[in-house]
């Protein structure tokens, strides 16, 4: 048995007293916070949190936060940090004037991501995932999710997909693993792309499923990528196997993907930077969770989704990084948040709710992160002194996350906290 407590909390934010599922519209402004408060961890779990005269004597290891505030880890729901190579040349093309989609036409993108994976060794794969899975836990990431779609072929989707099992094993985090076939058509299949579809249904999604590889079932629904049919076709396959829906979709155009997610009943459909008033209408009548990812926005220069339209529209947003070395070679969830208000004028407490409870629920594991509730996993940071809630967006490139706990542990960096 052994305790955590974190005494003379400034502000503990997301802290709830009354349960909540998923945050909405207006209700997303309305941002649980105690002040002057304390955080008692017990064997992993949130044991207690209140105000200071209730502060329990002593604990185990006692952490003094004068000062600083307290967050739920951020819940990183999109990501793609299993990859072999950095893309820093396509960047580079890009100042230059070509457009991803120009870029991608030329075998560059996504290919040319399955090409530097299907060369690389699982081991190696490991090894920079882990490092990167560090790299963000150190950004205060305490839940995150990692596809699969730079193998491309049945061999390296499931390289990459054992990749995220071994790194589910030892994680001192919850790792979702999604199985991403249907990310781009390869070089090979352009001309019988229907070929494709039909590897991915017959012999790629049994073959994930036999090695029980995914929780979730993912499409590049969009333009230059797959079709609304292609997805829908996918998508079912996908659920008489039992994986649920999780999609990229209206990324690059108004493409019909939030309705083809939403009608094979996603969980979230993700990017959305092209979203009008058909895509919010189906989103209002469903339980689909919209995720945006404006540091990809940010990165390719496209539009913005319309958070606040969104939100306005009584909408639960989600926020992820999408980190991937094609569209968002980052994987700081605060700097996500500090665009969330930047540019897509989401409030400071809105973008905090979208990083947090919003993610957790968007990977199904609201009743065990994202916020800090009693019976929680005790996975949290503590930041350096601020004078506001508002100053950590606002702060955009101070990095203020100080101390992390997870599961009740501070976490040391590399190696510390992983599982034995
Ligand atoms: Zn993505």
């Amino acid at each position: 048995m052994s305790t955590l407590l974190v005494r003379h909390i400034k502000t503990l934010v997301q802290a709830e007293t009354q349960l909540r599922s998923v945050v909405k519209g207006s209700e997303m402004a309305d941002l649980p916070l105690l002040h002057d408060a304390y955080l008692l961890a017990k064997d992993g779990l949130i044991e207690a949190f209140g105000p200071m005269s209730e502060c329990p004597a002593s604990a185990d290891t006692v952490l003094d936060a004068t000062g600083r505030m307290v967050f739920p880890g951020w819940c990183d729901s999109h990501t793609h940090i299993v990859f072999a190579a950095s893309r820093e040349e396509e960047f580079v093309s890009r100042i230059r004037g070509l457009s991803y989609e120009e870029i991608a036409r030329q075998g560059g993108g996504i290919l040319n991501s399955a090409r530097r994976l299907q060369a690389a060794s699982e081991d190696q794969l490991y090894e920079d995932a882990w490092q990167r899975l560090q790299e963000v836990i150190g950004y205060g990431t305490a839940a995150i999710e990692i596809k699969s779609g730079y193998g491309l072929s049945l061999e390296s989707e499931l390289k990459m997909l054992r990749v995220i099992r071994r790194l589910k094993a030892v994680s001192p985090i919850p790792i979702k693993a999604t199985f991403l076939g249907a990310h781009a058509v390869p070089a090979e299949y352009k001309e019988r792309r229907e070929d494709y579809i039909r590897l991915i249904i017959n012999e790629m999604l049994p073959a994930v499923v036999a090695e029980n590889l995914a929780d979730y079932c993912d499409v590049f629904c969009d333009q230059g990528f797959f079709t609304v049919e292609e997805t829908g076709q996918i998508l079912q396959a996908a659920a008489r196997f039992g994986l649920k829906a999780k999609i990229h979709a209206n990324e690059l155009g108004y493409t019909g993907g939030v309705q083809a997610g939403i009608a094979a009943g996603a969980i979230s459909v993700d990017h959305l930077e092209y979203t009008g008033e058909a895509e919010i209408d189906a989103l209002q009548k469903s339980d689909t969770l919209p995720t945006l990812l404006p540091s990809c926005a940010f990165f390719l220069g496209i539009p913005y989704a319309p958070a606040r339209r969104m939100i306005d529209a009584g909408l639960p947003v989600v926020l992820a990084t999408d980190f991937n070395p094609g569209s968002s070679p980052s994987g700081r969830m605060s700097l996500v948040v500090a665009l969330a208000c930047i540019k897509m004028k989401m409030l400071p407490e809105e973008a905090i709710q979208a990083a947090t409870l919003n993610g957790a629920r968007a990977m199904e594991l609201e009743k065990t992160h994202g916020s800090i509730a009693r019976g929680k996993a005790a996975s949290f940071f503590i930041t350096r002194p601020m004078p506001s809630l508002a100053y950590l967006p606002y702060a955009f490139g101070t990095d203020l996350v100080d101390t992390i706990v997870l599961n009740g542990r501070v976490w040391e960096g590399p190696n510390s906290n992983k599982k034995s």
